[in-house]
């Protein structure tokens, strides 16, 4: 096999929550592996513009669009804007996420419906978003980032890993559904990484959670990024419909 085939010179990919943490990672790996990157985030401009500097010295075209993921009119207008500025659309990324945690005893309606939405409705307006143009190319990678507490649950994770649950579900759907157009779905769920996300943990939980994963520390960001570019690139053609567990070992 040649490393050729990792190649990602002349792909357009788009990242979602690309500003911080795993989704910056995968922004600027994706360019390293020579696509073009087009990120969206919430609310840091400053450090999603800090992003498309990055990438752009690496010399790809790179553009940051502030859009609220859980709008399904504006993930058209990305897209949009991915096909109109870049030349075409290649790879979708779907890395936008948040936490709400709590015991279901306090969890309040609006703690649930900002998770789902979040995480898992910005999943769907995203994807069904880009497929008609990827079908129209009859070529496309989607890669959606779930979690393992997707697939083992978690106390006071209720709505985070129904969340991550329902990611798995949808995109093995997605996958049946496009695999004929040649649009490959896959997953990946990361174990405990080290980002602002994780940030907010107390040092003893911190301890206690590394001390359960068999590589006995937390992941870096760019462990995970590495796996997209796997599941972005030809040298992963015959995956699809996958879930790709990136968590030291967490889940076995
Ligand atoms: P961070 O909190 O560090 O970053 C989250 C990113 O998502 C930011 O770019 C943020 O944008 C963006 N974002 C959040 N809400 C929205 C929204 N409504 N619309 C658009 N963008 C949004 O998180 P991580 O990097 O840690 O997590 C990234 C993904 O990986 C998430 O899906 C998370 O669930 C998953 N994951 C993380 C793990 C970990 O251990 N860290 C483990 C398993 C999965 P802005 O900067 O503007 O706020």
């Amino acid at each position: 096999m040649s490393l050729e085939q990792f190649n990602l010179n002349g792909k357009t990919a788009l990242v979602t929550g690309g500003s911080r943490g795993i989704g910056k990672a995968i922004a600027l790996q994706l360019a390293d592996a020579g696509a073009d990157v087009l990120i969206t985030f919430a609310r840091s401009s400053e450090a999603a513009d800090e992003v498309v500097r990055q990438i752009e010295s690496k010399g790809r075209k790179a553009r940051a669009i502030q859009a609220d993921a859980v709008d399904f009119a504006q993930a058209e207008q990305v897209i949009a804007a991915a096909l109109e500025e870049f030349s075409g659309l290649d790879i979708v990324v779907n890395n936008a996420g948040i936490t709400r945690d709590t015991l279901i005893m306090r969890m309040s309606e609006e703690q649930w419906d900002d998770v789902i939405r979040t995480n898992l409705k910005s999943v769907f307006n995203y994807s069904k978003a880009a497929i008609r143009p990827m079908m129209k190319a009859r070529a496309g990678s989607i890669i959606n980032i779930s979690s393992v507490v997707g697939i083992s649950g978690n106390a006071g994770q209720t709505n985070y890993s129904a969340s991550k649950a329902g990611i798995i579900g949808f995109s093995k759907s997605l996958a049946k559904e496009i695999a004929s157009r040649n649009i490959r779905v896959n997953v990946i769920a990361p174990g405990y990484i080290s980002t602002e996300m994780t940030g907010q943990l107390d040092q003893s939980i911190l301890k206690s959670i590394e001390a359960q994963i068999p590589l006995k520390r937390a992941g870096e960001p760019e462990e995970v990024a590495n796996a997209v570019v796997f599941l972005a690139s030809e040298a992963s053609s015959y995956l699809t419909g996958t879930v790709l567990t990136v968590d030291g070992g967490m889940a076995m």
